[in-house]
Order: structure tokens, then C-alpha cells, then sequence
């Protein structure tokens, strides 16, 4: 008969959203166990040293909303040590064959031109102000905008529009509502620029680790969960397997949260088959259609020269698949060896074939960087992210809420991000979620004691008209 232990959490993959769970029920002075498929934590937020630099398993080493963010709030209501670097600027633009720096979003009329800059004038009142429309309500993103502008007029406008979903949210317009797109713009302009975290996400991945051994918790790497226990009502428990003996064991506990998506989640309940993809009503002019998954290709690039002048994203406006670039060493040199910028790509996945989408990557290095690319510009490493290892467990923009069938077992990670929180905000917010839907509300109030307020949407004006701030790196 296997072993059994008993605990009062359980904790399911030690991705993100499983630390941070994992640190909260420990200061609450619980019993908890973190149980890890893999021989490390972090899941797709964490990095390994790679001829000298940090190659991620995931993400870009950056917090989409900085340092005022809510996984930054997070770490500090859990006195965790970590720096942010802020980016200093809007973002830059990649386009005609040169690189434009906007501090704002005034400086983007030098970008798109007058006339391209009148209509982003006009379809960002909306957007940040609009309030969707019944009808507008399940519209894809790519819909609203075909029926106010022309991508064939305006092809830097539309590219704007599209290199930010296929960067931010690694899906493309037709895989978002117009609703959505509308909350997270809000949410970008008023939490402020994204931010590189120092010492890349294996730091912060990794103080978390401290932070959950040291404070009593049990990390169990290399264990495979293979079933979730319940009596068909409420959850009791899981049983793993120790990857290295073979060694099954029961873990007991009242509470189970699960790091891995709604869909694994299922699947270890056993209780009913998992459905083949989240099933959410889009709408494309009328015709529905089911979101495709977020899914992408990344490069990572050591380069001999600096290629972007600042901490933030470099959007690529007029490449045929590469979305973003970030140099992440400019925020932190140890992120790649000395005398060199570490760069990295995303683009989003357009097919199976995978041969095809990494030579469309080359082609748009190629495109980028002329003579550089191959000579002072050299590829480290190129990786896709699907399937079981995604860079978002659900597209941006579908609603996943940790309470699950089962009493007793909830969901966090990014698959449980609610509307206009991206990534790893998304993944803190869900355990915000958990602990708001645990604890019930702040008393005397019917305010969630635990999901901050957003910053006040005035806070957004910060980005209209900047002064100009030093550049780093370079
Ligand atoms: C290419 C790419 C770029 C990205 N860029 C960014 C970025 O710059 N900024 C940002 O904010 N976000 C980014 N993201 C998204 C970000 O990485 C994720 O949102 C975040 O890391 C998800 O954390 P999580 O805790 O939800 O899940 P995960 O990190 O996936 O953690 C789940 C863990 O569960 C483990 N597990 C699975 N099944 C089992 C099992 N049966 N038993 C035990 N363990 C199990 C897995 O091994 C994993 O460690 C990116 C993602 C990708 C792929």
C-alpha cells in the first residue's frame, strides 16, 4: 500500500502561480507541500544558463505591468526581496528599415504619420473610454476594427494593433474580444510601463523557492501527480510518484490547488473526460468561431552590439512574423556574458510546421538585421510553446474561476487570469482570486479582501505627453 502523509494545502506544480500560493498558505502557518513534475520550480517562469546567458523556459523575464504591478504588490505584501526595472519609455518601433523610441503615445504621430495617428486617435476613444455594446460584447477584436478602418490604408496602424497581441498576449485578433482588448489597454496605461526583473525570472522564481522551504513548506521536485482523490463531492487528497524510485505516495489534505490548467486538472479528477479546448463564443462578423491557443515561438540572440536603446519592447512593425524583440540585459548585464546584449524574440505560432514557422523567424532576423545578423548577431536558442507547455494555459480574455466542481480543490496560474491582467499579473491576481474566494469579503465591506483596486484610470494620461527620460543600456 503506498505511503501517506497529511498536510492542510497541496499544491500542485511549482509554476508561479503554485509559489506564490504555496508562500501565502505558509504565512498563514499552514502545513503545506509543493509537489513538481519537473527537477526544478518555476514552470515557464524561471531560466537556465545557456552559454552564458539566461534562457528562459517561458517568459522574457518581464512583469508586464512593472513596478506598479500586482505581482510586484504581491511580493511586497510577502516581504520577498526583488528589484524591477521599469522601462523607460512607451515602447520603440521597428519600422521602414529603422528603429523609431517613443517616451509616449503623442510620439507615435512620428511612427504612423498624420493620418495613420487620426485614426488611432479615434478608435483609442473606445477603446478607453467606450463602453461595448451588446452586439460588441463577444466581437473579436479583429472584427471591430475592420469595420472602422482599412489595414490596406493603414498598414502601420493595423501592424500596432496586431504586434501587441501577438507580443503581449501571443494570440491574434481574431482570438480576442473587443471587450477585452479594451480592459487590458486600460490596464497598461494606468498600472504604468512593463518591467524586467533583475537577475531574469529564475531569480524571483528561485527567492520564492527560499521563501517556501524555509518557511516550513515541503518541495517535493521530480514527483509526478498522478490522480486527484475525492469522494465525488470534496477532494482528499493526491497521489504521486516519485519520478527517480518509482515510490507512490497518498498526500492528504481538506485543500488542493492546482497549478496546471483547468484541462489537467480535470483529467487527474478522472471525473469526466476533458473537453478538447476550452469552448468560448467569438464572434468574426458574425460567424463564430473557436480561439485558436495561445501559442508561440521564441529566440533568444546574443549580439555583439546593442540593438535597442532602453528597457522596453521593440516592436517590429513591418516583419512577416516576429512581433516584439527585448534586450533584457540592458536591465541587467549578468543576463548575458560580458560583452554582450541578450536579445529575444516572440512571434506567434501561424502553423504545424514548425520548419516553416522557424524559417520565417530567420527571414525576419535577416529582414532586421541585415549583414549583423549571422555575423555579430547569432542565434542561441529557438523554441515553440504549445500544447502542454503553452505560454498561456487559456487565451487572454476567457473566463477560468479557481472554484472547480470539487470542494476543496481550486485552480490558480494563468489559466485563471481574470479580464485585462496579462501573464504573470494575471497569475498573481488568480491568487488573490483564491484567497478572496477562501476568506469572503473584507468585513463590513462587500469589497474582496484580497484583489487590490486598480490604479485610478487618470493615472493612464501619465502616457499621452511624457518628457523625455535618459536612456539606459546602449
Ligand atoms: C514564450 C513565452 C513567453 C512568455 N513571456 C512572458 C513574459 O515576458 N512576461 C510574463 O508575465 N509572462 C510571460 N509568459 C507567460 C508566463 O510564463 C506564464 O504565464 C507563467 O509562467 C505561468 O505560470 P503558472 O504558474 O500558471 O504555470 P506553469 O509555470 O506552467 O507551472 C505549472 C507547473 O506544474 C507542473 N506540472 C504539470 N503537471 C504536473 C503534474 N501532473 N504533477 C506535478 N507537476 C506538474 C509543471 O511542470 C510546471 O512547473 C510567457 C510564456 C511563454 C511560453
Amino acid at each position: 500500500m503506498a505511503e501517506q502523509r497529511d498536510f492542510d494545502v497541496i499544491v500542485i506544480g511549482a509554476g508561479l502561480g503554485g509559489l506564490l500560493s504555496a508562500a501565502q498558505f505558509l504565512r498563514r502557518g499552514q502545513r503545506v507541500v509543493v509537489v513538481e513534475r519537473l527537477a526544478h520550480p518555476g514552470g515557464r517562469f524561471t531560466a537556465k544558463t545557456f552559454q552564458g546567458a539566461q534562457v528562459s523556459t517561458g517568459a522574457v523575464h518581464m512583469l508586464p505591468f512593472g513596478t506598479n504591478g500586482e505581482l510586484a504588490g504581491m511580493l511586497r505584501a510577502l516581504g520577498m526581496p526583488h528589484r524591477i526595472h521599469d522601462s523607460e519609455v512607451f515602447a520603440s518601433f521597428h519600422v521602414r528599415g529603422k528603429q523609431y523610441v517613443c517616451q509616449s503615445l503623442a510620439q507615435l504621430l512620428g511612427v504612423l504619420g498624420p493620418r495613420q495617428f487620426g485614426e488611432l486617435v479615434r478608435l483609442g476613444g473606445p477603446i478607453f473610454l467606450g463602453k461595448p455594446t451588446p452586439e460588441e460584447r463577444t466581437m473579436s477584436f479583429a472584427a471591430w476594427l475592420e469595420r472602422r478602418m482599412s489595414r490596406a490604408r493603414s498598414p502601420e496602424l493595423y501592424a500596432y494593433f496586431e504586434r501587441l497581441a501577438h507580443f503581449a498576449l501571443s494570440v491574434d485578433l481574431t482570438d480576442i474580444t473587443y471587450p477585452e482588448v479594451c480592459e487590458i489597454t486600460k490596464n497598461m496605461l494606468r498600472y504604468g510601463p512593463p518591467g524586467i526583473v533583475d537577475g531574469g525570472c529564475a531569480a524571483l522564481t528561485g527567492e520564492l523557492e527560499r521563501r517556501v522551504t524555509e518557511g516550513g513548506g515541503e518541495l517535493r521536485l521530480l514527483h509526478d501527480v498522478l490522480a486527484i482523490e475525492h469522494d465525488g463531492a470534496a477532494v482528499r487528497g493526491v497521489r504521486v510518484r516519485d519520478k527517480q524510485s518509482g515510490d507512490e505516495t497518498l498526500l492528504c489534505a481538506p485543500l488542493v490547488i492546482s497549478n496546471i490548467g483547468p484541462q489537467m486538472t480535470k483529467t487527474l479528477t478522472g471525473m469526466s473526460a476533458p473537453a478538447d479546448a476550452p469552448t468560448v463564443a467569438i464572434s468574426d462578423g458574425g460567424v463564430g468561431h473557436r480561439r485558436h491557443e495561445a501559442s508561440g515561438l521564441k529566440v533568444h540572440l546574443l549580439s555583439d552590439v546593442s540593438i535597442i536603446p532602453h528597457k522596453g519592447i521593440m516592436y517590429c512593425l513591418d516583419t512577416e512574423r516576429i512581433a516584439g524583440i527585448v534586450q533584457p540585459s540592458n536591465s541587467d548585464r549578468r543576463l548575458a556574458p560580458p560583452g554582450k546584449h541578450l536579445l529575444i524574440t516572440h512571434q506567434i505560432l501561424r502553423s504545424d510546421d514548425m520548419n516553416a514557422e522557424r524559417e520565417a523567424a530567420r527571414a525576419d532576423l535577416r529582414r532586421l538585421f541585415g549583414e549583423a545578423f549571422g555575423t555579430k548577431i547569432r542565434i542561441l536558442t529557438m523554441s515553440q510553446y504549445r500544447g502542454e507547455w503553452p505560454v498561456n494555459r487559456v487565451a487572454q480574455g476567457e473566463d477560468v474561476t479557481p472554484g472547480t466542481d470539487l470542494a476543496g480543490l481550486y485552480l490558480v496560474g494563468d489559466a485563471v487570469k481574470p479580464s485585462g491582467y496579462l501573464m504573470v499579473e494575471g497569475v498573481a491576481q488568480s491568487v488573490n482570486s483564491l484567497l478572496d474566494l477562501l476568506d469572503g469579503p473584507q468585513a463590513g465591506s462587500a469589497r474582496p479582501a484580497h484583489t487590490p483596486r486598480k490604479p485610478p484610470r487618470a493615472r493612464a494620461l501619465h502616457w499621452l505627453v511624457r518628457p523625455p527620460t535618459p536612456h539606459a543600456g546602449a
